[in-house]
């Protein structure tokens, strides 16, 4: 039994020291939110959840955001091209679609990289398909000040890797797929469980590749509980500077590569102002852009021969690549006019779209909708950084992201999510879902 003798087995509000199972704990709680949460009913256990045994795949079957999340972030998926030890998403993705496959999804294993799995589970239902998406990878864990994988909950956060991005959005889904499975209105699920997502996406490149089709996308990245419909996008530049390496005393013959590329980032700040003097997007503001790196030179002796600078251009939905490579480039044609000795080349390496869906869209409002009727703070905000919705977007699927966790705690040294937000999540997806159903 899972719920103290003194409150109902039914979501109640932190509104009294009386209702705190363990004083200190919802006292950070509250502390840390400052405002009046409701607490769903599975975080009633926050104190007992202290001492728990660890979670296993046949306790997780209740289906409990929380020991999901725990289980989940007790089984390394670092992922394997980040990090050469790196466990992937194997054992993982067998726990999940096993667990998938007893609420009862048709699931799919699909090993889309030697050793790295994808999972997809259906559920029929009517009306619209929900898709949702979460990844199975996590990034590295050296350096980590905690114990990655001891999924231990102390204080009202669960910590270890992956608990914030994004084991406990995975839980989370997972959740509200078994409340959804088990009954009541609800629409066509699809569960999409990606591997690789912190590195090169080879997982949702798979899965949208072999023709994933559904109407609507919920990624579970974590947005502290905000709907982010928007994300930038990005394209990467190089430019290379061609010098003539003499010696340091011969400024007769030696052309400096290093300097130019300094001139073309001097000229480069009246594009940055240009930027600013665009119009601002209503939820990412403007696009913006900074020098990566820079290399060149050999000696303090010896005039650089060659210099290579790369450039990142964050970009908003709707604007193009060819037409952000055009901006740079004329500036740099522009330097190359002004000084007859600069020779330069500039090429595009890499580019990712920015994406949006509407405000007005069914599934933001909806979510939005779910949030407030649960008495949970949402609002509708942009995401800075370039995710994995894109795919879905660009496949013709609406994707917004919406999960537990705060991007800061993401890929951290102790990283940790506050219990209360898996719980809460699971509740807003199940509500929202059922909300599809005409
Ligand atoms: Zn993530």
């Amino acid at each position: 039994m899972r719920v103290p003798p003194t409150v109902s087995s039914e979501a109640y509000f932190i509104d009294t020291i009386e209702l705190r199972p363990n004083p200190s704990i919802s006292a950070n709680v509250l502390m840390k939110t400052g405002r009046r949460l409701r607490i769903p009913r599975f975080v009633s256990m926050l104190s007992t959840k202290d001492n728990e045994p660890m979670p296993t795949v046949e306790t997780a079957r209740n289906g409990d955001p929380l020991d999901l999340a725990r289980l989940l972030v007790s089984i390394p998926s670092v992922n394997p091209t980040l990090a050469p030890r790196g466990a992937g998403e194997a054992r993982m993705a067998e726990v999940t679609a096993d667990l998938l496959g007893g609420w009862g999804f048709q699931t799919d294993t699909v090993e889309v990289e030697p050793g790295r799995w994808n999972v997809v589970g259906r559920l029929d239902g009517e009306g619209p398909t929900l898709l949702f998406n979460g990844h199975l990878d996590t990034v590295g864990v050296d350096g980590m000040t905690v114990d990655p994988f001891g999924a231990v909950v102390e204080d009202g956060r669960l910590i270890g890797r992956g608990s914030c991005d994004m084991k406990g959005g995975v839980a989370a889904l997972m959740a509200a797929g078994a409340r959804l499975a088990a009954g009541g209105p609800r629409p066509t699920l699809v569960i999409a469980l990606t591997a690789d997502e912190e590195h090169a996406s080879v997982g949702m490149a798979d899965f949208v590749g072999s023709g994933a089709q559904a109407d609507m996308a919920v990624v579970c990245e974590p947005t502290s509980l905000r709907v982010m419909p928007a994300h930038k996008g990005f394209v990467w530049l190089r430019a290379v500077f061609q010098g003539r390496a003499a010696h340091g005393s011969r400024p007769d013959i030696g052309v400096d590569a290093v300097r130019h590329a300094g001139l073309y980032l001097a000229a480069l700040d009246g594009y940055a102002a240009e930027l600013q003097g665009r119009g601002a997007h209503p939820l990412l503001g403007h696009g913006s852009f900074h020098a990566g790196t820079i290399r060149g030179g050999t000696a303090e002796s010896v005039y650089p021969e060659r210099c290579e600078l790369t450039l990142e251009r964050r970009t908003m939905p709707g604007e193009s690549t060819p037409d952000v490579v055009a901006d740079f480039q004329s500036v740099l044609d522009d330097v190359c006019r002004h000084h007859a000795d600069v020779h330069a080349s500039l090429e595009m390496t890499l580019d990712r779209p920015g994406t949006e869906v509407a405000v007005e869209s069914m599934l933001v409002q909806g979510l939005l909708d779910a949030a407030g009727a649960l008495g949970i703070e949402s609002r509708v905000e942009g995401m800075t950084a370039w995710v994995d919705a894109a795919f879905l977007n660009e496949a013709g699927i609406p994707a917004v992201c919406f999960g537990p966790g705060s991007i800061e705690q993401a890929h951290t040294a102790d990283e940790w999510l506050e219990v209360q937000e898996p719980c809460a999540c699971a509740e807003v997806w199940e509500r929202c879902a059922r909300g599809l159903v005409p």
